[in-house]
């Protein structure tokens, strides 16, 4: 069966949030050779959820759960039909605190994992200082974290993508 699509995150292996394993989902029985690593926000107590499950809203659905908190995204103004899709039918992500899924021009974007080390370094001008301005870091502390960072570091630099515009957002996370 044909890895299912996550247009909110497009590469949720390289990403880390879904990995080969051969349990088996605890949504449909099947071990169809993937599982889900990071979050489903739910009263039950859940392990294993295969991709697929995820993709068709069945997991959400049956342990009435959520994969993000929809909270940023209900404060970006986004859409429910766009925040459903990413809080009940796109892969979550790791994070050392809860994660922010950060939304653009009025839409939810796309999630790239762990920013490299080589794009944080090229990021200048009016990017560096929004970012900067974002997270409310000072540019010599900023200078420290990046000769330190490392990807899955801590602290972590996610990376997320305007599913209109294009535009880059990187958002921090550390313990
Ligand atoms: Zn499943
Ligand atoms: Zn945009």
């Amino acid at each position: 069966m044909e890895f299912p699509k996550f247009k909110y995150h497009p590469d949720p292996i390289s990403t880390g949030a879904i990995k080969e394993s051969d349990e088996a989902c605890e949504c449909c029985g099947k071990s169809r050779g993937y599982v889900y690593t990071s979050n489903l926000y739910t009263e039950e107590d859940i392990e294993f959820i295969c991709p697929w499950c995820i993709a068709d809203g069945s997991a959400a659905k049956k342990f009435d759960g959520m994969f993000s908190d929809d909270h940023p995204l209900q404060e970006a103004g986004v859409s429910e039909e766009i925040i459903s899709e990413v809080c009940e039918r796109t892969p979550g992500y790791n994070s050392w605190q809860q994660e922010v899924w950060q939304a653009h021009c009025g839409i939810a974007c796309e999630f790239h994992g762990d920013a490299e080390k080589k794009e944080l370094n090229e990021l200048e001008g009016e990017a560096l200082e929004t970012f900067l301005r974002a997270e409310m870091i000072k540019p010599d502390v900023w200078q420290n974290i990046l000769e330190h960072y490392e990807k899955g570091g801590n602290p972590a630099v996610y990376k997320f993508k305007c599913t209109d515009c294009s535009e880059v957002i990187y958002t921090m996370d550390f313990t």
